[in-house]
């Protein structure tokens, strides 16, 4: 049995690593010509580790992984903290640490996991054909490779989705703009083991430690989409944003380098439950693009991978029913944790300016039950449960 797997981020490669130890002949093809993830990092919620974990991958994950053990929200024009607390309670329940991770290391150890000599770098798909006993995918250098299924991990501007569905899919704004980076950890911020969030103005500004000291960081921006940016302005587009917040915001901005500063526009697609056609289906985010909200939409990208490869190698009567058996475990979770993203992006982003603020008074509130009943009940319900 050969997969075609399309698309090497970190849906496409878990489905690889776990086909190929399944003992399943695979093919990466990948558009880009080398490893430059859009995106600093990510968090990998005890969900995702898990994933990984099944996939042998536990140790690189503690390598590559911060250690974040509590969690705490600030009032970002103030810098008052507005709540505190451990991460213990979350870790036990789930039985995982969440380890957030630098997003290019995440993918260069999938990779040489899977073999990166394996990856067929500089392959753009632009075809799909499936004859009922066979699926061939065409590429923008005219060749074609042929496999017994194709697994479309080819993101969030997805072909394979648009082939599955049969139709162009429509992406939705989520109304605001993410700045995000690494930089060296800054304790003037918020303790090195500590995801800090600031929160003010329906914006958000957070940092959360990875690996050899470093923290990954973030800011929110409601604003319309399709401004104008020239990347070696970001401090002072981010000062005119976040100017009046409190002095540990001031020093990050100080200290992030404008040139290794993504931006992006934050949108997703409305969840839809038919991943698969025939031979084809979908991992990741050509499934499920959620806005990052929750830090799901990776997490659930490795669940799908999990998923797959379980379903392949437990069902007897075929390509096409295993992939609708998968397509029937996945759909519902990660197109619930799709709309859970949203509702919490409306909510921090202030769609509505009084359920923001009614946000802000529970924060103050809290004492991080609610919080990590929240994160848990994201995380419960996974295929490793
Ligand atoms: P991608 O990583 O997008 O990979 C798709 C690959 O397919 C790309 O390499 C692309 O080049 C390739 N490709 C596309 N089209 C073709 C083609 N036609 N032919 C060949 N190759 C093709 N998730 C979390 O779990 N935790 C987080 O904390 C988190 N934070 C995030 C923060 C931000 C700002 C954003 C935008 C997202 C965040 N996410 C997070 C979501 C996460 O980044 C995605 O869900 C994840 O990258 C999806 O992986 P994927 O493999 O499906 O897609």
């Amino acid at each position: 049995m050969k997969a075609i797997i399309v698309g090497a981020g970190m849906g496409g490669l878990s489905a690889a690593i776990a086909l190929k130890q399944a003992g399943f002949e695979t093919a990466v093809y990948e558009q880009v010509t080398e490893n430059k993830p859009v995106g600093a990092a990510i968090s990998v919620w005890s969900n995702g580790v898990k994933c990984m974990n099944y996939l042998g991958l536990h140790e690189q994950m503690v390598k590559l992984g911060g250690v974040m053990d509590t969690m705490a929200y600030v009032d970002g024009l103030t810098g008052q903290e507005m709540c505190q607390f451990s991460l213990a309670p979350l870790i036990d329940q789930v039985g995982q640490r969440p380890f957030p991770v630098a997003r290019a290391e995440l993918q260069l150890m999938l990779m040489q996991e899977y073999g990166i000599d394996d990856i067929h770098f500089g392959m753009r798909m632009i075809d799909i054909t499936d004859d009922g006993t066979q699926v061939t995918a065409t590429f923008a250098d005219g060749s074609t490779a042929t496999g017994d299924l194709l697994i479309g991990a080819d993101g969030a501007k997805s072909m394979t989705r648009d082939y599955v569905l049969g139709e162009p899919t429509q992406r939705r704004y989520a109304g605001y703009v993410n700045w995000n980076g690494l930089v060296p950890v800054n304790t003037d911020f918020g303790p090195a083991d500590q995801w800090t969030t600031y929160v003010g103005e329906g914006k958000r500004v957070s940092v959360m430690p990875v690996s050899d000291g470093r923290f990954y960081f973030f800011f929110d921006v409601p604003l319309p989409a399709g401004l104008e940016y020239d990347r070696s302005t970001a401090k002072e587009v981010l000062t005119e944003h976040f100017g009046h917040w409190a002095p540990g915001v001031q020093s990050l901005i100080e200290t992030l380098d404008p040139m290794t500063t993504n931006r992006v526009e934050i949108f997703d697609v409305e969840p839809f439950h038919t991943w698969s056609k025939g031979r084809v289906t979908l991992v990741g985010d050509a499934g499920h693009n959620t806005t990052p909200d929750i830090g799901q939409g990776g997490c659930s990208a490795m669940e799908d991978a999990i998923s797959l490869s379980i379903a392949l190698r437990v069902n007897t009567l075929g390509v096409e029913d295993a992939l609708k058996r998968y397509e029937k475990k996945r759909t519902e979770r990660a197109g619930d944790l799709v709309l859970r993203a949203r509702k919490r992006c409306d909510v921090t982003h202030a769609k509505d300016p009084a359920a923001t603020q009614a946000w802000y008074d529970e924060l103050r509130a809290e004492d991080g039950s609610g919080i990590i009943r929240g994160i848990v009940s994201n995380i419960e319900g996974n295929p490793l449960d």
